[in-house]
């Protein structure tokens, strides 16, 4: 930051300002990570410099020979890591992902069957405040009411009826394991393609802590910014025979040149993700939410299906007599960040809700262990018990704070 901050200190104090909150705070938003520092120095590198419309071998500009094997190198680790045969690693976003797939295999109308958004699913699944919503014809699944879990009797039941072409699975706040195998089977029955979105649980799929989607559903999307541990954007894995269709659907048919900085930085990130190391990560993900989950149950918090097989959990607060924003709120004044969320069967506004998420991803890449989660689940069960209790807050903070400083981000 040495040269921006000559150059534009406001906006090196912003970043600095940011820097220091998310190392003096506990960040439990499960959706994020925090990325190594050779992730970062790729993503701030010249690689952003340059335009490389089309693909390796075959660009729309001159001088794209480096840029060439590094794209190459970024689609290969990522087979190698999913045993994947064919990789796309250019969209933007995990969103464009998904559009790709829909563009390449659906045309406008067609029916998109998907997880509802309350009760898990994500935007680009067919919210009608999504590009989803409007230009398919979508119909959407719930979790079973009692158990709070996928009922795949129901989600066969639907299909049959509703005949879609594309039916996805994978979600934003699903606690629980994805039988994915069951999707395409039911997908088959009907003559749908089945795409995973493993957004969330890329880094647990690659490692096998989670089943995988990569040659079993016919199309898996996904992040590279969350269990992945990687630049924000996205990919798309599939076998040979969709190659073709999906390399056309992402460029030239929703995106121009790629960000190559991102995709240099995704290379980097994929050969982390290959090494021995990465694999006792997301098995220590998965650890330390299994004890935070406990440990919020110990204290008389409810959770969402009663429990986690992932890297997140959801807590519901009907008991609590409090909404998620009030608990978003009073936790953020204690220096832990979640997100409030929707619960199956909510009955507030997504910007009230019923329900808070938590996840394990930073804290685990910070160093943190099954100790550490039993602390910050008492101190969680703390401020969402008595939540109007100012001095217990600040109580809390100073003990996060503390917990914080011995976990730098970026250690030296
Ligand atoms: C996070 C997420 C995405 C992609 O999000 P972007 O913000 O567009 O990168 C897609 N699907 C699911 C299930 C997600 O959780």
């Amino acid at each position: 930051m040495f040269y921006l901050a000559k150059t534009d200190p406001q906006i090196a104090d912003i970043i600095e300002k940011e820097r220091l909150r998310q190392q003096n705070g506990l960040e439990l938003i499960a959706s994020e990570n925090l990325v190594s520092r050779a992730v970062l120095e790729a993503m701030g590198s010249v690689m952003t410099n340059k335009y490389a419309e089309g693909y390796p071998g075959k660009r729309y500009y001159g001088g794209c020979e480096f840029y060439d094997i590094a794209e190459n190198l970024a689609r290969d680790r990522l087979k190698k890591l999913f045993g994947a045969q064919h990789a796309n690693v250019q969209p933007h976003s995990g969103t464009q992902a998904n559009m790709a797939v829909y563009f390449a295999f659906m045309k406008l109308g067609e029916g998109l069957m998907s997880m509802k958004l309350s009760q898990g699913g994500h935007l680009s699944h067919g919210s009608p405040v999504s590009f989803t919503g409007h230009f398919y014809n979508v119909t959407q699944y719930s979790l079973d009411p009692k158990t709070e879990m996928l009922d795949y009797g129901m989600v066969g039941e639907l299909a049959k009826k509703e005949k879609p072409k594309i039916i996805v699975c994978g979600a934003s706040a699903y606690p629980r394991t994805i039988d994915f195998k069951a999707f395409q089977e039911i997908a088959d029955d009907v003559g749908a393609y089945c795409m995973a979105d493993i957004a969330h649980i890329a880094g647990l799929c690659a490692t096998g802590v989670h089943p995988t989607s990569v040659g079993v559903t016919n199309f898996t999307t996904t992040t590279s910014h969350k269990t992945l541990r990687g630049p924000r954007g996205g990919a798309i894995m599939c076998n040979t025979e969709y190659a073709q269709a999906i390399d056309k659907a992402v460029f030239p048919g929703m995106q121009g040149g790629p960000l190559m900085h991102t995709i240099t930085a995704k290379a980097v990130c994929f050969e982390e993700a290959l090494r021995p190391s990465f694999k006792e990560y997301n098995r220590q993900i998965v650890k330390n939410a299994k004890v935070l989950a406990e440990t919020l149950m110990d204290c008389g918090l409810r959770l969402v299906s009663g429990g986690t097989d992932n890297h997140l959990m959801l807590i519901d607060l009907i008991g609590q007599g409090i909404t998620g924003l009030e608990a978003e709120t009073a936790l953020g004044k204690a220096g832990i960040t979640a997100n409030k969320n929707t619960i199956p069967n909510e009955t507030k506004s997504p910007f009230v809700t019923s329900g808070l998420r938590l996840g394990t991803p930073v804290v685990t890449s910070r160093g943190m262990k099954e100790e550490h989660m039993r602390q910050i689940g008492t101190w969680i069960a703390t401020v969402v018990k008595d939540i109007h209790n100012e001095a217990a807050i600040k109580d809390v903070k100073t003990k996060v704070t503390a917990m914080a400083g011995k976990f730098p981000l970026y250690p030296e």
